[in-house]
């Protein structure tokens, strides 16, 4: 998709602070974090909504949370604990629309979100 923004940070026409990649996902810090830790976890391909995933895509979206539990460890927020989100659509509060996983940790989360 030419005119997402997270395509152009996947092929480096958008700067970001990335923490890895690999074939297949991207992780990067997100630009306004709303916790200590704030990092961004998506698939390379563009996908728009968790709406448009089907089977095939089960293998990643087990990567990109196996990422995301990885990374926390990384961040030794594992223990402590941390929150793995996606948003979806409008009432969701997706604001970019390509699929990506929100790790936020280093604080304490509330709940219900608002
Ligand atoms: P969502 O509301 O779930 O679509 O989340 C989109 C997230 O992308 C928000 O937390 C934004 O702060 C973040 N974001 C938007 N633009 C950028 C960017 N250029 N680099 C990193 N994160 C971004
Ligand atoms: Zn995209």
């Amino acid at each position: 998709m030419t005119d997402c923004l997270f395509c152009k940070i996947v092929k480096k026409e958008i700067p970001s602070d990335i923490i890895f990649e690999t074939d297949t996902l991207m992780a990067f810090k997100d630009i306004n974090p709303q916790a200590p830790h704030h990092i961004l976890i998506i698939p390379k391909n563009h996908i728009t909504t968790v709406n448009d995933l089907d089977e095939r895509d089960s293998e990643l979206i087990g990567e990109l949370v196996l990422a995301a539990k990885d990374l926390a460890k990384e961040l030794e927020i594992a223990e402590p604990g941390y929150r793995l989100l996606f948003n979806c659509n409008a009432d969701g509060g997706q604001d970019v629309f390509h699929i990506h996983l929100h790790l936020l940790g280093g604080r304490k989360m509330t709940w219900p979100p608002g």
